[in-house]
């Protein structure tokens, strides 16, 4: 899967966040490779090198430029579309021609076509590759990335993704990456309302809503979220990772899209207000199952 530390590789990895503190660890561990980390927070950097640094870490950086300068590849995870222009602007400002740049944040397919026009420009590659799995993928290095840009930088860079990735695919140019990951959300939100849907329906019926997973989760209602959500849903506990606010961010992002390429989604719009109305009510860093808690209060 990973490499070995004998084709230990120089990195960089800027945004220790939920997502990118374990990724940027499993590039350290199981890869072997040489991490130099930078965090806007200087707090989770110095974290990060306790837990991962090893007997000789490297001192995290003080800014994404001195982070990327030496590095045959920096990844980011960051937040939005503007966060993704100012961190990765300022690491290509320092980067060596030839040497690549991946993006594991959830943002439009636009901003990744632009940062990757920067980077042509300057002689580097830029790679779209956004992730799936929640922050239980991530801290077990089962991932699934989708990722957009030059066949040949991702060649290079989908040993590094493995270290993280149980799936790591190229999914075609600049923005295919980021165009897959809006599919994913548009089949999950639509499910998720669905369960929802279900599992609050079982309850006004007076049947055992546990049950009722048990059996119709061996059928064709079967799912993920099912499997993994329908029974804390019908317990009230929403503390699973993936935020609505960060749910909110891309169905905004998937709408955007969506107007560019005449695509119709009246079930992800109507799901996107759903959320704003959980958001109203106080649930912003509730996780995305908490479609429930509009149907029962
Ligand atoms: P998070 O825990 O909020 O962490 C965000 C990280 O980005 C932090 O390290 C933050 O630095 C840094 N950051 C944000 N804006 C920045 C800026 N302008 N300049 C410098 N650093 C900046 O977020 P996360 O959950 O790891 O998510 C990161 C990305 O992955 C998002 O695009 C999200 O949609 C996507 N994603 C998340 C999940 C999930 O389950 N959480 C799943 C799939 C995809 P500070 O520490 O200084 O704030």
């Amino acid at each position: 899967m990973a490499d070995t530390a004998t084709d230990s590789r120089s990195v960089a990895f800027l945004g220790l966040g939920t997502m990118g503190f374990p990724m940027a660890g499993h590039l350290a561990v199981r890869g072997g490779h040489r991490v130099t980390v930078f965090n806007r927070t200087a707090a989770k950097a110095e974290a990060w090198t306790a837990r991962f640094g090893g007997a000789s870490a490297a001192t995290p950086a003080a800014t994404p430029a001195e982070a990327a300068r030496d590095a045959e590849v920096v990844f980011l995870c960051v937040g939005g579309d503007d966060d993704v222009r100012a961190v990765a602007g300022e690491a290509m400002d320092a980067m060596k021609p030839g040497t690549i740049i991946a993006d594991h944040s959830t943002v439009s397919a636009t901003v990744s076509r632009e940062m990757a026009e920067l980077a042509r420009k300057r002689g580097l590659f830029f790679l779209d590759a956004p992730v799936s799995g929640g922050q239980a993928g991530a801290e077990n290095g089962v991932l699934t990335v989708m990722v957009g840009g030059d066949a040949d930088a991702f060649a290079r860079t989908q040993p590094l993704m493995a270290c993280y990735g149980r799936s790591v695919t190229h999914m075609g140019p600049a923005g295919a990456g980021q165009l897959t990951k809006m599919v994913n959300q548009i089949c999950i939100a639509g499910l998720l309302q669905g369960l929802a849907e279900g599992m609050a329906f079982a309850q006004k019926a007076g049947l055992d809503g546990h049950k009722v997973v048990d059996v119709i989760g061996k059928g064709a209602a079967q799912s993920w979220q099912m499997d993994n959500r329908a029974k804390t849903m019908l317990d009230g506990k929403f503390d699973f990772g993936f935020a609505v606010d960060w749910m909110r961010k891309d169905l905004g992002i998937v709408l955007g899209e969506a107007r560019n390429n005449g695509a119709t989604l009246p079930v992800t719009a109507l799901v996107d207000q759903f959320y704003a109305e959980v958001q109203a009510m106080g649930g912003n860093r509730l996780d995305t199952s908490s479609l429930m808690t509009r149907l029962t209060r």
